[in-house]
């Protein structure tokens, strides 16, 4: 499958230092910043550097060396936000069905709060 990367999106502009952000940790293949609207008392967004779209093309493209970083990131960020011991929930939208406002991949991370059931 062939995917469009848009690079004027909100997080390619983030990413170029255009746009101002939080960032909560920076790695050499990912940037976590806190989401502009939380919707928990912890929301920070995790972003490869790399110009992935979705999850699948995340998945489909990326090196293991980026895709490790990703995972470790997340990782790290559950820790140093503390929500590590109470839990936590790690989200990523795609595309239309998942209502992915931005077409860069990103992963929520939340906590701080008891969450309750996953709603769609
Ligand atoms: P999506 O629906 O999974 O694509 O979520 C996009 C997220 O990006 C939303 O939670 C927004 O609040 C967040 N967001 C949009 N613009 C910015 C920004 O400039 N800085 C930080 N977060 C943003």
């Amino acid at each position: 499958m062939a995917y469009a990367y848009d690079d004027e999106n909100i997080f390619a502009k983030i990413l170029r230092g255009e746009i101002p952000n939080k960032t909560v940790l920076e790695t050499e293949h990912c940037l976590a910043f806190e989401d502009i609207a939380p919707k928990a008392p912890v929301h920070v967004l995790v972003i490869p550097k790399g110009p992935y779209v979705c999850y699948d093309h995340f998945a489909d493209e990326a090196s293991d060396e980026e895709i490790v970083d990703f995972v470790r990131t997340i990782g790290e960020i559950s820790r140093m936000t503390g929500v590590v011991e109470d839990g936590f929930r790690v989200i990523s939208n795609a595309k239309h069905n998942g209502a992915q406002e931005v077409p860069h991949l990103h992963v929520h991370v939340l906590g701080g709060k008891h969450m309750g059931p996953m709603v769609t």
